[in-house]
């Protein structure tokens, strides 16, 4: 169904039919819909999935609460890490076919899909399973009322939260999945997983390589279909005890209110961004260039974390826009497989839609069009690397999130630190963040001024398994990754014991 230039592994993993994961097996579940899942660069189907059902996260659900108590609990902490262990080796294992389905499903370039399944998935499961037997309480130095004074012990022990549903999105597929996966699983959590419809190839391969790992049937489910039937059924389900969601601010809302509205479930938001990269004039060219592109344009700019908000010194903006542009005279935008693309489709025609209108927004309000603003090919979603200068703070490139290579640029022309602060957090997002200068104690004191989950100085997204990151503001509840990440995961028991 492809000319892409796949391994027969791939192949073979295409032409199968994809149902669903419940209880360790593939079942067709009750759906009686197909999604056709579409390579965004070709626009041609490579494959189709059965879209679920509520009765099929309820069957999921019933397994991963039956393993959450049964098989998953009954493993010792250090067993469940040389599981986890296993799973992040067979990753490696398998990852040529995890990054040519990644391409094929999202259509980012194959070294960023290799890239992210060595780094993003098995680095990350390896991480987490690190944790497994680290998971520790404390003893607490007091006599509580009807305990004697010196005749009494109380300690906290820190148990899984239960059965977690995870709901991703199709920016980046098998990071977004891992990244639920590992620390649920790390926790001694049992997860039932919702796909992107748009994306849902690399969650499904990594059920394959889950049960080749030794993961006991019920830990880790997939069911795939539409957010607003498996992710609300998900997201209202009373056996579910933990929601975990990466994706759009509105959906999040809508999310956040049915766990609220079922069982008071916990939720971890990961949501949506319009990161700042604040550029002063002794800046180092040699890694402020690259440093600007990566942070605008890596994965075609559908990225929650991208600094798609330039804000420049006066003396020196002109003369970055010029570098800027240059330097992206070598981001050739094209299909994944060819190894000299550093920018792929976007994911849908819906999405270059959007990033269009944008664009054209853009013109409309008044920016100045450096760079891009085109549509590439008749086949394909591509979009140009576009930058727009001379942008004002009520525009709506400079306010909303594009999720596209779209740059917008303004200037600043003061050393005051609150000014600049100030243009930095004029956005409703605070996820991520840059900071570019040789002076250090400037970028510090800029640094704490930016209400951002994350601001790097001298780098942008700077993301690792052991960093927390996670947003301010209307970026979302909780932070992801780290030790951090872990504790969503995990509620507290106190127990005093006299004696
Ligand atoms: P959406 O919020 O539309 O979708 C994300 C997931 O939620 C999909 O699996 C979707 O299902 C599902 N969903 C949709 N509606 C509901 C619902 N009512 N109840 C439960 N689940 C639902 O985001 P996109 O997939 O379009 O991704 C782009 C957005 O996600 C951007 O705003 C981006 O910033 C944000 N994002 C944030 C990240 C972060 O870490 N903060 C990372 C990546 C993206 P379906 O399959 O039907 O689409």
């Amino acid at each position: 169904m492809t000319a892409a230039p796949i391994s027969a592994a791939t192949q073979a993993f295409l032409d199968r039919e994809h149902k669903h994961f419940i209880n360790g097996e593939w079942v067709s579940g009750t759906g009686d819909k197909v999604i056709d899942i579409i390579n965004p660069a070709t626009e041609e189907v490579i494959t189709r999935i059965n879209s679920g059902t509520a009765e099929d996260v309820d069957a999921a659900v019933a397994a991963a609460n039956a393993a959450v108590k049964g098989s998953w609990a009954a493993l010792p902490a250090r067993e469940r890490g040389k599981v986890l262990s296993k799973f992040a080796d067979l990753i490696d294992a398998n990852l040529q076919t995890l990054a040519e389905l990644e391409v094929l499903d999202n259509g980012q370039p194959l070294m960023m899909a290799q890239y992210t399944v060595a780094g993003f998935g098995a680095d990350f499961v390896r991480y987490y399973a690190g944790w497994c037997d680290k998971i520790e309480g404390q003893t607490i130095p007091v006599s509580p009322a009807e305990a004697p004074a010196g005749g009494s012990l109380t300690y906290t022990k820190r148990e899984p939260i239960g059965v977690v549903g995870a709901i991703t999105p199709w920016n980046a597929p098998i990071a977004m999945a891992i990244l639920k996966i590992a620390p649920s699983l790390a926790a001694g959590c049992t997860i039932v997983l919702k796909p992107a419809e748009l994306a849902p190839l690399t969650a499904m391969k990594l059920c394959d390589i889950a049960n080749e790992a030794g993961i006991p049937p019920g830990v880790l489910n997939v069911v795939n279909g539409a957010g607003s039937v498996v992710g609300a059924a998900l997201s209202e389900h009373q056996d579910v005890q933990k929601i975990s969601f990466t994706g759009s601010t509105g959906v999040g809302q809508t999310i956040a209110k049915a766990a609220a509205d079922s069982n008071l479930k916990k939720a971890t938001l990961e949501l949506g961004g319009k990161s700042p990269v604040v550029v002063f004039p002794d800046a180092n060219f040699e890694t402020l260039i690259p440093g600007i592109c990566r942070a605008a344009f890596f994965l075609q700019g559908q990225n929650c974390m991208a600094g798609t908000r330039l804000l420049v010194h006066k003396d020196i903006a002109e003369q970055v826009l010029e570098a800027v542009v240059g330097a992206l005279a070598f981001w050739k935008v094209g299909n994944g497989f060819d190894p000299e693309v550093l920018i792929g489709p976007l994911i849908s025609a819906k999405q270059r839609e959007t990033v269009m209108s944008y664009i054209e927004a853009g013109k409309e309000e008044g920016a100045r069009l450096v760079t891009g603003g085109n549509a590439v090919g008749d086949k394909g979603y591509f979009v140009e690397p576009t930058i727009f200068a001379d942008v004002t703070s009520e525009m709506r490139i400079w306010q909303e999130e594009i999720f596209g290579p779209v740059l917008s640029v303004m200037t600043f022309d003061t050393d005051d630190l609150d000014e600049i602060a100030k243009m930095a957090n004029d956005s409703i997002y605070g996820l991520s963040g840059s900071v570019w200068t040789q002076d250090i104690s400037r970028a510090h004191k800029l640094v704490q001024m930016i209400d951002s989950g994350q601001v790097s100085i001298n780098c942008h997204a700077a993301v690792d398994p052991a960093i927390p990151f996670g947003g301010n503001k209307m970026s979302g509840w909780g932070r992801e990754f780290g030790k951090e990440g872990l504790e969503p995961f995990l509620k507290t028991k106190s127990t005093t014991v006299v004696y």
